[in-house]
Formats: C-alpha cells, sequence, structure tokens
C-alpha cells in the first residue's frame, strides 16, 4: 500500500496521520506551515519503514521549524526501533504521547502490542509499565510476557527527554 497522508486543521494545530508503508515509493508533501503553531502526528496505521522511508522521513522532519512542537501518536514497533537505530530520526522539538511496546504469550507464541501513554505509563523517561498485567486471549489466566528488552527499547525517551 503506498503510504497515504491525511491532513487536518484545527485551529492552530495540524494534525497528520500516515497509513501504509514509509519506503520509496512514499511521498511525503512539504508542509505549508503558515499559522500552524503545533505538529500532531499519528502514526499508528503505519506498516513498515525500510532504509528509503527513514531517509525521506528524516528528510521531510528537518525542514520543520524548530520552533513548532511536534507531537508523535501511537508510534508502532517499526517506528521505535528506527528511533533506537538512528539518531537524529525525529527533531529534537519532538514529544513522545504515546508508543506501542510488543509483549508475547510463552505457551502458545501470540503476540500483541499494547500502547504506552505518556503520564501514565511513563514519565519522561521514567517507565513505570503497565498497571495489571495482559493476559493471553487464547490462554487462560496466561500473562503476557516482555518481548523486547528495557534497556533498548525504551532508550529513545532518554534520548528525547
Ligand atoms: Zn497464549
Amino acid at each position: 500500500m503506498v503510504l497515504q497522508t491525511l491532513q487536518t486543521i484545527e485551529g492552530s494545530v495540524l494534525r497528520l496521520r500516515f497509513v501504509g508503508r514509509f519506503d520509496e515509493d512514499a511521498a511525503l508533501m512539504p508542509i505549508e506551515f503558515g499559522k500552524v503553531s503545533r505538529v500532531e502526528i499519528d502514526l499508528t496505521e503505519v506498516k513498515s519503514i525500510n532504509s528509503c522511508g527513514v531517509r525521506s522521513w528524516i528528510e521531510w522532519t528537518s525542514k520543520f521549524p524548530k520552533s513548532i512542537p511536534i507531537s508523535i501518536f501511537s508510534a508502532p514497533k517499526v517506528f521505535v526501533d528506527q528511533l533506537n537505530r538512528v539518531a537524529g530520526f525525529c527533531p529534537d522539538q519532538t514529544k513522545f504521547e504515546s508508543f506501542y511496546v510488543p509483549y508475547y504469550c510463552e505457551l502458545c507464541s501470540s503476540s500483541e502490542n499494547t500502547l504506552f501513554v505518556a503520564g501514565n505509563h511513563y514519565i519522561g523517561f521514567q517507565i513505570r509499565g503497565l498497571r495489571t498485567p495482559l493476559t493471553c486471549k487464547k490462554c487462560p489466566d496466561q500473562i503476557l510476557i516482555p518481548d523486547f528488552s528495557g534497556a533498548t527499547y525504551f532508550a529513545f525517551l532518554k534520548r528525547a527527554a
């Protein structure tokens, strides 16, 4: 699926929602900032990012004025992996409002991504984690275990702090 960008403006807040894959076919439109005072980017439906996608994302976001805060919502694991791998993947003025964290079941290997939200599951780079453990939808009472190393997966928050 070619990347789609859905754009809405509410007051001075520009909201962007991406759907699809960040790859060589992803066309990121230059933004007309005009009266925009803040950008909110929803990444829930981003399926994958390859090296071309990484390059276009960095090129595109680096043109954002430094005075305009960027808030990122619902970053999927594919995006978090790039955040941890690539220095400067997001501009300095980026705040991470929520992102997905992978868990899995030891018995049936099914996996589940759960959303961590700023102010609830983490504050700044301090991770509070889940208040109640996740259980497997297929295996009764089986608690899902983290499919990540905390030191690695949450490293981008420290960098952004
Ligand atoms: Zn299970």
